[in-house]
């Protein structure tokens, strides 16, 4: 009897263990991603301006007030 609910206790499932030289370039691919991305909230047109134009400040401009970057 004993032995009928010990096997009826469901098992952990293994998790798969993913190779560090296999998520790592990933892993820095999206971190440079996410520095570009917070290089155009941040920065572009108000201290460096690689992009001509006020569009980039426009379409961040929420996201740079929420972040708390310095904007007007
Ligand atoms: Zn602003």
């Amino acid at each position: 009897m004993a032995q009928s609910i010990a096997d009826s206790v469901p098992q952990p499932v293994p998790i798969p263990v993913i190779p560090l030289r296999e998520w790592m370039p990933w892993a820095l691919f999206g971190g440079l991603l996410l520095l570009l991305l917070i290089y155009f909230v941040g920065a572009e047109q108000g201290a460096t301006s690689l992009i001509h134009g006020r569009m980039v400040h426009e379409f961040v401009h929420d996201g740079r007030h929420l972040l708390g970057f310095p904007c007007h």
